[in-house]
């Protein structure tokens, strides 16, 4: 296999700056903490291609301070803060093999993610911390031991965002209808968000009519993701957002390479195409959205 001078074969190699877009936009969920270069080349090499503005996601007290700080740091950058769905669990059970499996409930467990929370509650009344996630749940890499803490935590973070008036950002993994119906008990806040949206179009519709926010990531573009074409078709224009997810979710033809806010406009392309738009006209709707959905 072919390697670049650093000596890392070409599939690692950042792939090379997308033509930039004429209107710009926002990576609306991003995890700058998770990628390689500074900050500030992140930013300007976003912005060189017309992505100006990025929402730096918390997933655990940690990063969501991070979050917080470079947000203060940066006017391109907004903060959301949040204990991810799989970092809820790992608080209270304990589990130093990682994400996958907990073990019997810790000592002390409930009392320590209590704490975690009210930290997020403290970073969630700053300024530049326009949004309480990522939360939501995740029943890929939590299984069935972790649920109770998992529902525990979104509901905290549920009601953290509706006191401080910020946005939800919604993570979802195979829990579509335990995510619908928490949002739905608990009562979703004013501007919710699904982000790296993985319903299908029927979910799309039900997401429309309570007025959540769906944004699409770089696997939008997979070749497997015919799902999410055909909701990203029938969600409204007014409610859909671009992000990256990056380090993950590389679009195609870059697909399992590092991903970085300044590969937005590969995804929009795609998502026009979708849509029967021109790359203008959506670029112009997801640039609004963004605003409003997160109160910038
Ligand atoms: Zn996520
Ligand atoms: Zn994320």
């Amino acid at each position: 296999m072919p390697s670049n001078a650093s000596g890392r074969s070409d599939k690692d190699a950042a792939p090379p700056l997308p033509e930039p877009l004429r209107v710009p936009v926002a990576d609306s969920h991003t995890h700058l903490d998770m990628q390689s270069g500074t900050v500030d080349e992140a930013l300007a090499k976003a912005a060189s291609v017309g992505v100006t503005t990025v929402v730096q996601v918390g997933c655990d007290l940690a990063g969501s301070r991070w979050a917080a700080e470079t947000a203060a740091a940066h006017d391109a950058v907004h903060a959301t803060v949040a204990l991810h769905p799989n970092e809820a669990p790992r608080i209270v059970h304990g589990d130093p093999d990682g994400w996958s499996r907990q073990g019997a409930r810790q000592a002390g467990g409930d009392a320590a993610l209590d704490d975690a929370l009210a930290e997020i509650d403290r970073l969630a009344a700053l300024p530049q911390v326009r949004g309480v996630g990522e939360t939501g749940l995740d029943y890929f890499r939590t299984g069935p031991e972790g649920k109770e803490a998992q529902e525990r935590s979104f509901r905290a973070h549920i009601e953290i965002a509706k006191r401080h008036g910020k946005t939800l950002v919604i993570h979802d993994r195979d829990a579509h209808a335990d995510v619908l119906r928490v949002l739905k008990e608990a009562g979703a806040p004013e501007r919710t968000v699904f982000h790296c949206y993985s319903g299908d179009a029927e979910m799309a519709e039900v997401c429309a009519r309570a007025g959540y926010y769906m944004s699409f990531a770089g696997n939008v573009t997979f070749k497997n993701a015919q799902n999410l074409r055909d909701a990203l078709a029938v969600a409204p224009a007014e409610l859909v957002l671009v992000e990256t997810d990056a380090p993950f979710l590389t679009p195609v033809p870059y697909r399992g390479r590092p991903n970085a806010p300044y590969l937005v406009p590969v995804t929009v392309r795609a998502m026009a195409d979708v849509r029967g738009v021109d790359e203008d006209t959506l670029a112009t709707a997801l640039a609004a959205n963004t605003a409003r959905a997160f109160g910038y």
